[in-house]
């Protein structure tokens, strides 16, 4: 190796300046010259690695493949970097592999052709476009989530814009046909025609109030603003005022037949959410039967539970939807020429299952469906 010991001084002030390792081999890919980088790169002593094949840095995987590499690249005579754009490891003397990229300049000096590689140590690089990368990934995890979210709400607004026009329509139109009609009962001794009509208004307006109580409950479910009120109350209370508002919206010859036990049940719960759960189911009751049929409101004990049943002789609900029915927005096909959101069943399943209670049914087509709310009766020990 007669040019580096000739000029070996200003070989090593130039290699020492030099943070990359530098590695010399000849054209039999012997090391014939290292920079102090080099050796601490690969884990080597001074001058150790003099001498040695190039094969001693390189992973035994690659033997072959990089010896055939390096001789067709020595006869092309050109500069070139490695390792871009592919995963090339270094070997350490003590057998740990680092990636590694490395610059190859060919030389002639005296008649020998030699290559001078540049060695980096990259595991930070890498390491750091790993992390990028996995920066990258869960930001656009979290976008694509985000947007995701951002579509359902849109969605949602749509649904709910929708629901509550079509909705409204009904109630509204009906309260301006009365109106109207209204204004033409003049005479004093028209006042049973208007207290009709009164009728009417009220329970039209009513039954809007309904739908946006429902919306609101939604609202506030979903976004956890619900403070529940457990306290002691007598059951009768409950069932009679609710039947009461259930009366106004009978269809011809329904009935409601109450309950026969009730008188001196007390219950601690919370009686608003019963009260919206038990109207629900009576309305739906009333809704999905025909005239002249009767509505069952039971009540029974059991060892650790009480339970509240609605019993109707309806339209019943089909078997293949049944499954559907406490999804929000869901009504069967049977359901669809009377008036309803989809909500109500939702959001009162819902009340009472953060409340420990659960509510359930049995249904058959145009036959009745019975629905029942069981709540624990340990409630009353609980709190
Ligand atoms: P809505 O009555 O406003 O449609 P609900 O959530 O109260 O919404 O009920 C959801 C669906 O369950 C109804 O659309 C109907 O298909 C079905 N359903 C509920 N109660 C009954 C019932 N008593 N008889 C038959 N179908 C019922």
């Amino acid at each position: 190796m007669p040019m580096f010991q000739k000029n070996s001084d200003i070989f090593n002030i130039l290699a020492e300046g030099i943070s990359e390792g530098i590695i010399v081999v000849n054209t039999k890919q012997i090391i014939v010259a290292t920079n102090t980088s080099a050796e601490q790169l690969f884990g080597y002593e001074k001058d150790e690695l003099i001498g040695k094949s190039l094969n001693v840095i390189i992973p035994t995987r690659y033997h072959s493949q990089h010896t055939s590499h390096v001789s067709n690249f020595i006869d092309k005579g050109k500069k070139r970097r490695m390792g871009q754009g592919m995963d090339l490891n270094g070997l350490r003397k003590n057998g740990e592999e680092f990636p590694v990229e490395a610059g190859l300049n060919p030389f002639k000096i005296y008649g020998d052709t030699y290559v001078l590689a540049l060695v980096t140590d990259i595991t930070e690089r890498k390491n750091y476009t790993l992390k990028l990368e996995q920066t990258v990934q869960e930001r656009t995890k979290q976008l694509t989530e985000a947007l995701i979210k951002e579509k359902e709400l849109n969605e949602l607004k749509t649904r709910f814009l929708s629901l509550v026009s079509h909705e409204f329509k009904t109630p509204l139109s009906g309260i301006l046909t009365s109106i109207t009609l209204l204004s033409k009962y003049t005479k004093t001794e028209q006042q049973e025609k208007r207290d009709k009509h009164i009728a009417t208004i009220k329970s039209k307006v009513r039954q809007l109030n309904t739908i946006l109580s429902d919306f609101l409950s939604v609202e506030r479910l979903d976004s956890g603003k619900v403070n529940y009120n457990i306290e002691k109350f007598a059951l009768s209370k409950l069932i009679n005022e609710v039947i009461y508002d259930a009366n106004m919206l009978l269809k011809t010859e329904q009935h409601i037949q109450y309950p026969d036990n009730i008188d001196e049940v007390q219950i601690t719960f919370d009686e608003k959410i019963l009260g919206l759960a038990l109207s629900n189911l009576i309305n739906n009751a009333i809704k999905y039967s025909p005239e002249q049929t009767t509505i069952k409101i039971i009540f029974r004990r059991e060892a650790e539970y009480i339970y509240l049943e609605v019993i109707d002789q309806g339209i019943g609900i089909p078997k293949s939807q049944q499954k559907h029915i406490f999804d929000r927005y869901f009504r069967a096909e049977n359901a669809l020429l009377s008036q309803g959101t989809g909500i109500g069943l939702n959001i009162a399943k819902q009340h009472l299952e953060n409340l420990g209670a659960s509510l359930y049914f049995e249904s058959e087509e145009n036959v009745g469906s019975t629905f029942t709310i069981r709540i624990p009766k340990n409630q009353e020990t609980k709190r």
